[in-house]
């Protein structure tokens, strides 16, 4: 994509360029958001735990044992964290005995970078490789081999483009991809092509005006999803701009944000964070979760945070072969995020993005999932399960076959006991049903 304006993309060196964990508010007025302050030098950080996510105790051990020079506070920092990601061979395996299989599909890594925060980190299995939370962020050979079907944009994002950073598919609600910035990167990420330091997506306050300028000329757009990269990576002040902009469009009733920064940088849901969110409500939350694993004491925390602050959350998951693809997996995932007053809201269909072929499983399997939730547990546990169509036909639900067709005038439906029961439909043209 082209760049036509100063890049506004966080650096992994300072995801903070502005000082925004500095305690006083960010400009909000878009009269505020110029080059010099965005790129001004950052005033005095001070640091507290005061409101901050708590430390578990197996954060506690984990810090001492890799990190024995980092304060508690640092740790409790999402800018250090950040800062301290791990992104090289050598800083993994000074926690993690590697596979020759996974050192040398690190060594190889060109197209999504590699990048884990040290909190997950936290959550790594050291020993076993096939664990979820390694498998969903440490490279495999697997992911250079590329399969029928797979391809780089499968859901042609690019395709329903209007302006560079925007997708719009459906027809009251756009996508805008705020960032190619992510804490961690997930190794079956459907945007692997623009996000990371090598990609050529690089937003830009021009490519955000323009974004804008395109959502106020189409008064048909009522719905606005942020997402990227992490728009939650992003700094204060420039979340602040883009809602405060994007709310001034009286046609936009809603705004969500796509995130998996409670799971991956739980430390990022500051107060200061949550009154700037709460300034633009109705703002929902999509997160991302993988496992049951990712639902530590620090992201209960982040989402009763993001929920106390009146911010309604859903959640989404790839369905992922090894990973989550049982019954038993998903239901403890959904449970444990209801929980944390997360709704489940989608299970996806892994996306055929290049290389994704050890991530995918049937669609079938996904059916058999539904098929274990429903009538096991209560219906808010139980997401939708889509396909997102490759070509860009958008999300397609999927669900076993309750529906088993019509027969004198009645409807023929299975419950999830497999018994077969009748409903009487009624047609007022033919109330006899014959
Ligand atoms: S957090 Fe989302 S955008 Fe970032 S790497 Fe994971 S799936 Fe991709």
């Amino acid at each position: 994509m082209k760049n036509n304006g100063p890049a506004v993309s966080v650096s992994p060196e300072d995801p903070d360029p502005l000082g925004t964990e500095a305690p006083e508010e960010p400009p909000s007025i878009p009269s505020a958001l110029t080059q010099d302050l965005l790129f001004a030098a950052p005033p005095a950080r001070r640091f507290s735990l005061a409101g901050r996510i708590p430390i578990s105790q197996r954060s506690r051990q984990f810090l001492r044992e890799f990190y024995p020079h980092a304060t508690e506070t640092e740790w409790a920092s999402w800018n250090w964290q950040i800062r301290n990601s791990i992104t090289t061979p050598e800083q993994i395996q000074r926690i993690i005995g590697l596979t020759p299989n996974e050192l040398d599909a690190i060594q190889r890594c060109t197209a999504l970078p590699f990048r884990i925060t040290p909190y997950y980190a936290s959550l790594m299995s050291a020993t076993d490789p096939s664990q979820a939370v390694r498998r969903s962020v440490v490279p495999v050979a697997d992911e250079y081999a590329l399969s029928p079907g797979e391809a780089q944009d499968p859901l042609s994002e690019e395709h329903h483009s209007p302006v560079p950073g925007l997708v719009h598919r459906y027809p009251d609600r756009v996508l805008f991809l705020t960032t190619g910035f992510c804490s961690t990167y997930c190794r079956y990420c459907t945007r692997s092509r623009m996000v990371g330091n090598n990609c050529k997506f690089r937003s830009s306050i021009t490519q955000w005006q323009q974004a804008i300028a395109y959502i106020e000329a189409n008064p048909q757009v009522r719905d606005v999803l942020l997402s990227g990269g992490d728009p939650l990576t992003m700094p204060d002040s420039h979340l602040d701009y883009l809602l405060s902009s994007i709310r001034r469009i009286p046609h936009v009733e809603i705004v969500r944000i796509g995130t998996k920064v409670p799971a991956v940088l739980p430390q990022r849901i500051t107060p200061k964070l949550m009154r700037i969110l709460k300034k633009y409500q109705p703002l929902f939350m999509s997160i991302h979760f993988t496992h049951p694993d990712e639902l530590t004491p620090e992201t209960k925390a982040a989402c009763n945070l993001l929920a106390d602050s009146g911010i309604p959350l859903g959640s989404q998951t790839v369905l992922l072969k090894g990973i989550n693809d049982n019954v038993d997996t998903l239901k403890s995932l959904f449970h444990e995020l209801l929980k944390a007053r997360v709704r489940p809201y989608y299970l996806y269909q892994c996306d055929p993005i290049s290389g994704s072929s050890h991530f995918r499983t049937t669609v079938e399997k996904g059916i058999e999932m539904i098929e274990g939730l429903r009538g096991h547990t209560s219906g808010y546990a139980i997401p939708h399960y889509v396909v997102d169509a490759p070509g860009g036909g958008g999300k397609i639900p999927l669900l076993p076959d309750y529906f088993q067709g019509r027969s004198d005038g009645q409807v023929i439906l299975r419950n999830y006991e497999k018994k077969i029961f009748r409903y009487p439909e009624y047609d007022a043209q033919c109330p006899s049903g014959v």
